[in-house]
């Protein structure tokens, strides 16, 4: 009885100091279910549905060949674009470093990969450089695929690829084929291929744009001996 009036006064004074905000629209959360999930509900409901992999695979056939395409499924868990709430709660977990952000989505995203049947056998987060983690704290696409995890049943392989170049970021890079030039062989595949070999590969990412980054990630997987790689990421643009 006393703990429980203890917990109530813990959580009213929490409340005080410091309210918790929905992570899309930034409204103050009063329903505890909310408040657990930092998000409201309604947020949660009106969420745009994200194109599908085939609108994905139109996109990347004004950029490269078929024979280049070398992820299989995306999985988005919204449309994303700069008008809405998704894009504030992207740049929280980029540049506010909000990386719970990225965990509360990843764990979103986690409950739409279980209604598709990838049989994946790991999941691996496409690396930012390593300065860039020393600077931003984390790596947003790990923090979402540790998300996923939460959810699936899936092994994380956190440093399964590597960046190797410090570039520019690609949301300032406006054109197509800059972004493509941008990521050609700045990443690399840690690990022996008997690791990757026969195995389906989901990579993350948070938004997907031209899918110069993850086609070039999936396509060094696939030439480690992976069998097929699927793609789940937050956001995918309208248009490139
Ligand atoms: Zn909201």
């Amino acid at each position: 009885m006393i703990q429980n009036l203890q917990n109530i006064i813990v959580d009213s004074l929490l409340e005080l100091i410091a309210p918790k905000h929905c992570c899309l629209c930034s409204d103050k959360l009063y329903n505890e279910v909310d408040r657990k999930n930092s998000y409201c509900q309604s947020c949660i409901e009106n969420l745009p549905e994200a194109p599908n992999s085939d609108f994905v695979r139109e996109r990347l056939l004004q950029s490269i060949t078929a024979d280049d395409i070398a992820i299989s499924e995306i999985i988005g868990l919204t449309v994303y674009s700069h008008e809405l709430p998704i894009h504030n709660a992207i740049f929280d977990f980029k540049y506010h470093g909000i990386s719970k952000t990225a965990y509360t989505l990843g764990g979103l995203l986690g409950n739409k990969i279980t209604e598709y049947s990838l049989h994946s056998d790991f999941i691996i987060p496409v690396p930012i450089h390593p300065a860039k983690k020393r600077e931003r704290g984390y790596n947003q696409a790990e923090e979402i695929a540790k998300g996923i995890c939460s959810v699936v049943n899936i092994p994380l392989i956190p440093f399964a690829l590597k960046r190797t170049f410090y570039t520019a970021s690609q949301t300032t890079t406006t054109s197509s084929a800059a972004r493509w030039e941008n990521v050609a062989n700045i990443f690399n595949v840690d690990g022996t291929k008997s690791l990757y070999h026969d195995k389906n590969v989901l990579l993350v990412d948070d938004v997907f744009t031209t899918g110069a980054t993850t086609n070039n990630c999936a396509s060094l997987l696939l030439q480690h001996g992976a069998k097929r790689v699927d793609v789940a990421v937050i956001g995918i643009t309208e248009k490139q």
